[in-house]
């Protein structure tokens, strides 16, 4: 199922945006949010505007210190809105701001993170991974699917997203008999966020490694290891990188459906 190329295709995909925007009246734009200094948050943010520098799409980064209160918060994102096709805060907030009242005070058709239940647009990274199965033509229906991880934002959209798609979805936890579900699977998707969690089992069929930790030694790796002669995306410049394509993706088409609007 690997699909061998996947700095290609995402170089397609970002050719394929370029076109969409070269025929829109105006380029997207997008606002990103950031609270406080978290060192993974800096590089995420540093790569979004990469990727959208790259397309043609205008990125601008707000940023504010980590004793903003939540009512000030809010009132930023409510000010800046108006002026955006799309809008995201970075995860994760300081703990006296609540992810929820952040989310629902991001208008719902500009939650281009797709993390408002009206949003219209997929979640980024449950949308990335379907682009992988897609351009890797794994045929959905009827397989067994296990994801490990049922947070919010990976594991419970892509459940629903697999399910729309007439795959068979379990979708496992920290609580989950782990091993008996994984025997039975046709693919496994794992979001646990552990280094190399997944090492201890055996397993034969085709993994998707959304983890994204780092080693004793620093070093930037997924929830499986030695992946050497198996079937499992690597970490990094896997399936994070249509990640990444999926959220271009939402901000063109929020400018889209703005621009259908206003026609
Ligand atoms: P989270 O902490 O919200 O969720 C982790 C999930 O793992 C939980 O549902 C928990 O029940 C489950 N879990 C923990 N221990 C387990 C165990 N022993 N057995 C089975 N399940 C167990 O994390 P998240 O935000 O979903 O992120 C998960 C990982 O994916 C992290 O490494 C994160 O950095 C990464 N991530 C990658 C991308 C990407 O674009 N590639 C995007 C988002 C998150």
């Amino acid at each position: 199922m690997v699909l061998n190329d996947i700095k290609s295709y995402v170089k397609e995909l970002k050719e394929s945006y370029k076109e969409r925007i070269a025929i829109l009246s105006d380029a997207p734009k997008l606002s990103i949010i950031q609270v406080g200094n978290v060192e993974a948050s800096n590089r995420y943010i540093k790569n979004k505007v990469k990727d959208c520098e790259e397309v043609g799409i205008i990125a601008d980064v707000y940023h504010f210190e980590n004793d903003i209160t939540e009512y000030e918060l809010l009132s930023e994102i409510e000010a800046l809105a108006p002026f955006y096709d799309g809008v995201i805060v970075q995860l994760p907030l300081p703990p006296h701001i609540r992810e929820k009242a952040v989310v629902a005070a991001i208008p719902s058709c500009k939650d281009v993170d797709g993390f408002h239940p009206d949003s219209p647009f997929p979640p980024a990274t449950p949308g990335g991974i379907m682009k992988y199965l897609q351009a890797c033509e794994f045929d959905l229906a009827g397989k067994d699917i296990v994801i490990i991880g049922r947070s919010n934002i990976v594991g419970k959209p892509l459940a629903a997203m697999m399910t729309d798609a007439d795959a068979t979805v379990t979708l496992c936890h920290s609580k989950s008999k782990l091993s008996r579900h994984l025997y039975s699977a046709d693919l496994i998707v794992t979001a646990v966020g552990k280094p190399y969690f997944l090492n201890c089992y055996p397993i034969h069929v085709p993994v998707i490694d959304v983890g994204i930790n780092f080693d004793e030694n620093g070093k930037l790796v997924g929830d499986c290891f030695n992946t050497e002669g198996r079937d499992v995306t690597p970490v990094p410049g896997g399936v994070g990188l249509l990640t990444r394509c999926a959220l271009l993706d939402n901000v063109i088409r929020a400018k889209e459906m703005r621009s259908l609007k206003h026609e």
